[in-house]
């Protein structure tokens, strides 16, 4: 079972992948100001019990965290150590997150290698933002390792950090609106080169604009993950 665990609300933009961030987008529809962030009402989400005493996510959950934040905002330090103590307390389960902010991972997990069932992703959209972030982030003390680059805004060279320990890429590209566009040439580079490394490789969704060979498709929101899913099938 995979259970969206959003124990803080609201984050700030960090780099141009956050240009159209859904967070904002959301909130902004609900005359919400994305940029305040606050502990949510689901914060003990994973140690809630039923009335028999037993854990309401049952062991082998996946708790899917800060879907609508980053877990490594600033104003979450106050928080974050009574989460890492339920991913602790519940190390029957899973927890995944993904950040842009792999800076500051060590600065608040100190004891990052202890935790054997917390998974961080880190995400780069465009060059100067993955030459920036995977030096940091390929030097971390992590079991397991997986790069997003979502919303891939960019023709990406990464051939000089294949040598590193990197379990998957996947690729992906925006959604919404103003959605930028995706060219699906970037993204079978990408996958060739984990081929060629042997590093596993998934196309998450294609975006709202995927070009292809030089024809720009406008992709609705509900084809997106399941087009990029049949765009490999060879
Ligand atoms: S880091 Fe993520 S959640 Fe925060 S503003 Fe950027 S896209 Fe939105």
């Amino acid at each position: 079972m995979e259970i969206t665990y959003n124990c803080w609300h609201g984050c700030h933009k960090k780099s141009e992948g956050c240009l159209n961030c859904y967070v904002y987008r959301r909130d902004e529809a609900i005359g919400k100001n994305a940029n305040e962030v606050y502990k949510t009402s689901f914060f003990d989400l994973p140690i809630r019990k039923d009335k028999k005493g037993n854990y309401k996510y049952k062991s082998g959950t996946t708790f899917d965290m800060c879907f609508s934040s980053d877990f490594f905002i600033e104003e979450a330090d106050v928080w974050r150590q009574d989460v890492l103590n339920f991913i602790k307390i519940r190390n029957d389960c899973k927890f995944m997150c993904i950040t842009k902010r792999p800076e500051r991972i060590l600065e608040c997990i100190p004891d990052i290698e202890t935790y054997d069932n917390l998974v961080i992703y880190c995400t780069m959209e465009n060059q100067k933002r993955f030459d920036e972030r995977a030096p940091i982030y390929l030097n971390l003390p992590l079991k397991y390792k997986g790069i997003m680059i979502e919303p891939m805004l960019e023709r990406i060279d990464i051939t000089k950090y294949l040598d590193k320990d990197i379990d998957i890429i996947a690729c992906g590209g925006e959604s919404g609106d103003n959605a930028r566009v995706l060219d699906f040439n970037w993204v079978k580079e990408i996958r060739q080169l984990c081929i060629k490394k042997g590093i596993n490789f998934y196309f998450h969704q294609t975006g709202a604009k995927l070009l292809i060979d030089g024809k720009l498709y406008n992709i609705p929101r509900k084809f997106q993950h399941s087009q990029a899913k049949k765009a490999f099938k060879d």
